[in-house]
C-alpha cells in the first residue's frame, strides 16, 4: 500500500498516519519528523533545514526531494509507505511521480482529511502547549498556513483529477476516522 496523507497543520493527519501505518504494516514517513531528529542531532541536514523550518517555510525543494528518495529506498519500504507532509507543492508532485515511475510502482491514495478554521486553531495552540515545537510559533504558523492554501491545497485538484483522492472530514473520534479510511482504502484496492 503506497499512500499520501494531506491536511492542514492541526487536522490530525500525524495521527492518522499512524493508526495507517500500524494497520498496513507500512511505515509512516514524515518530513517534518524527519527535519526534526536530524534538528535534533545536530547534523548539517537539520541545520539547514532549522532556516526555513523556523519560519514555517518549505525546505528547498531539491533538499526535501533527496530525503524523501532516500528515506523510500531503505529496506523496510519496499512494499508501501504512507507519507505525511509530502509532497507539498507541484515541483515535489513531480518529483514523486518520476520517482514512482523509476521503481515501476504506482500510488495506491491519497487521503485528504479536512475540518473547520475554528477546530485547526484549537488544536495548533493546544499541541503549541503541550509539545512546544519550535517552529509553533503565532508567525510561523500563519505561515504554514498560508503556504497550505496557495502551495499545497491546489495538490488535491491534481490527485482528484486522477481520481486518486479519498476525503475525510478529520473532526470526531480518532478511531471511527480511522476505520473509515480504512474502509474506503480497502475498497479502492478492489
Ligand atoms: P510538518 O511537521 O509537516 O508541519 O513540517 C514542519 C516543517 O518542516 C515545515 O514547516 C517545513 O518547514 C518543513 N517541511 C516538512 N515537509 C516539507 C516538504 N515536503 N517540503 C518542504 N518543507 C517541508
Amino acid at each position: 500500500m503506497r499512500l499520501v496523507i494531506m491536511g492542514p497543520q492541526g487536522v490530525g493527519k500525524g495521527t492518522q498516519a499512524e493508526l495507517l501505518s500500524k494497520h498496513y504494516g507500512i511505515p509512516h514517513i514524515s518530513t517534518g519528523d524527519i527535519f526534526r531528529q536530524n534538528l535534533k542531532n545536530d547534523t548539517e541536514l537539520g541545520r539547514e533545514a532549522k532556516r526555513y523550518t523556523d519560519k514555517g517555510e518549505l525546505v528547498p525543494d531539491e533538499l526535501t526531494d533527496r530525503i524523501v528518495a532516500d528515506r523510500l529506498a531503505q529496506a523496510d519500504a519496499k512494499d508501501g509507505w504512507i507519507l505525511d507532509g509530502y509532497p507539498r507543492n507541484a515541483e515535489q508532485v513531480e518529483a514523486l511521480d518520476g520517482l514512482l515511475e523509476r521503481e515501476g510502482e504506482t500510488l495506491n491514495s491519497v487521503v485528504a482529511l479536512d475540518a473547520d478554521c475554528e477546530v485547526l486553531m484549537d488544536r495548533m495552540s493546544r499541541r503549541a502547549q503541550s509539545e512546544g515545537r519550535d517552529d509553533d510559533t503565532p508567525e510561523a504558523i500563519e505561515v504554514r498556513l498560508k503556504t497550505y492554501e496557495e502551495q499545497t491545497a491546489p495538490l488535491l485538484g491534481t490527485y482528484r483529477d486522477r481520481g486518486e483522492l479519498l476525503s475525510f472530514d478529520g473532526t470526531g473520534d480518532i478511531d471511527e476516522i480511522s476505520q473509515g479510511i480504512i474502509e474506503k482504502l480497502d475498497a479502492a484496492r478492489q
